[in-house]
């Protein structure tokens, strides 16, 4: 079911048992994973229905630093690293199952769990990453 929260009367709300934020190639792997068990899932994404201009603009990024091509020509545009795994919270943002040091019920998924990013293409590793964390996930919740 589609669901506009644009259109959500004030202080209502949507009870779920997991919330995926963000409906990318990670997220959609892991609602994927929870199709057949009886888990209300919700898949929360950014912007209405239609494109536009306002939440697109969100997305806007520009060149720092050493000069470079532009976004609009440059072929290489991952990014990663953000959030990385690691074994000690000193070094590293999430723990091995990719859930967020110091919360007890917040996950990540996605190129920001990478130490740091390269230049080959990172999404089959991103997708394996979210097939592991889905695998944990849904060991934690009914269904
Ligand atoms: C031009 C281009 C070409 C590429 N080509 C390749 C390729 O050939 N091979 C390859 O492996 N990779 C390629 N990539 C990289 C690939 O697109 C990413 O690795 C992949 O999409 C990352 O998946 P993700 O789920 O982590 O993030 P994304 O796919 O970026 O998904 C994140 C989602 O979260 C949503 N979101 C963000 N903020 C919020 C919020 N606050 N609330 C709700 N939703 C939110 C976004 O709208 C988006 O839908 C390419 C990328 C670009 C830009």
């Amino acid at each position: 079911m589609f669901i506009n929260a644009r259109e959500l009367n004030n202080g209502q709300h949507i009870e779920s048992d997991v919330c995926i934020i963000g409906a990318g190639a990670a997220n959609i792997t892991i609602a994927r994973e929870y199709i057949g068990t009886s888990a209300n899932v919700v898949l929360l994404e950014s912007g209405g229905l239609e494109f536009d201009k306002k939440t697109q603009s969100l997305y806007d990024v520009k060149n720092i630093g050493l000069p470079s091509f532009g976004l609009n020509v440059n072929r290489l545009r991952y990014f990663g690293g953000t959030t990385r795994m690691t074994d000690n919270p000193k070094t590293g943002v999430v723990d091995e199952n990719c859930k967020l040091n110091y919360v007890s019920n917040l996950y990540i998924a996605g190129s920001s769990l990478f130490p740091t990013i390269g230049y080959a293409n990172p999404t089959l590793t991103i997708v394996t990453l979210a097939l592991r964390l889905a695998d944990h996930t849904r060991s934690l919740v009914k269904g």
